[in-house]
């Protein structure tokens, strides 16, 4: 069933007048008519069966019916991510989403060599991933700021799963072992690695966790994807 992620407050008879982009997808690439059935979700009222009341080209009105999934978030898991390739980004904030990050934080880093991002287009990836995976809720993708300034008003409860290539960290699955379940946050760099400086800072954090990855260097989408996949089974929502 199509489901779509829509900005409306959802209720039983609420009428959802759909935007362009959303009305052309239903009328001309999904050729739904009037009395189709289909699923939405805002992130805030759980997901909804809804039906197609009327069909134009470029305006497409629903009705909410019945509440199908209340609402409910997953864990509290922020990715913070320090710019990379665009492609790569788009690739982490998709496999993200899919690997119930609640959030992704882009960040600047001495060896970054951009300083800003389409956060809008990155923001768009993160709809369609939860439209496909299920979520009932989107990852809110933050604009890039300098990791030093998300240090330095860093929550003090916040676990940050520092992500350090340099080898010399605890594997991390030992250094996620009997810790609190949440929240945290995990830091990936960016293609040209941690400065030493940076490094020493972060080690020196009292919330961070150094962990290691393995013994080869991964590209920043495989480490994310690793690192989620880790932490979810090691703390989060893939227990039983
Ligand atoms: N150019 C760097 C590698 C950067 S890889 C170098 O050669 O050292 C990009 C990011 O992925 C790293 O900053 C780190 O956060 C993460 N990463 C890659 N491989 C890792 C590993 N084996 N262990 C922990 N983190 C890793």
């Amino acid at each position: 069933m199509i489901r779509l992620h829509v900005p409306h407050d959802l209720a039983a008879g609420a009428a959802l007048d759909l935007d362009e982009g959303q009305s052309r997808y239903l009328a001309a690439v999904m050729r739904q008519a009037v009395g189709d059935e289909l699923l939405v979700f805002n992130g805030r009222d759980g997901e909804w069966r809804a039906r197609v009341t009327a069909v134009g080209k470029r305006a497409v009105r629903l009705s909410a019916e019945g509440l199908e999934r209340p609402q409910a978030v997953g864990p509290d898991l922020d990715l913070v991510i320090a710019l990379v390739k665009r492609a790569r980004l788009e690739t982490i904030v998709e496999k993200a989403t899919e690997l119930g990050a609640r959030r992704v934080l882009t960040v600047t880093t001495e060896r970054t060599n951009a300083d800003h991002t389409r956060v809008d287009r990155l923001q768009a990836i993160a709809v369609e991933a939860a439209e496909q995976t299920g979520r009932l809720d989107v990852p809110e993708v933050t604009a890039p700021v300098k990791l030093e300034r998300l240090i330095a008003h860093w929550p003090a409860d916040r676990r940050l799963l520092f992500c350090d290539e340099a080898g010399d960290a605890r594997p991390v699955l030992e250094a996620l072992r009997d810790a609190p379940a949440a929240p945290w946050a995990m830091l990936i760099g960016p293609e040209g690695g941690f400065s030493p400086a940076e490094r020493s800072t972060l080690r020196a954090l009292d919330y961070a966790v150094p962990a290691t990855l393995g013994p080869r260097i991964l590209r920043a989408d495989t480490a994310a994807i690793s690192a989620l996949t880790l932490w979810q089974a090691a703390l989060g929502d893939w227990r039983a």
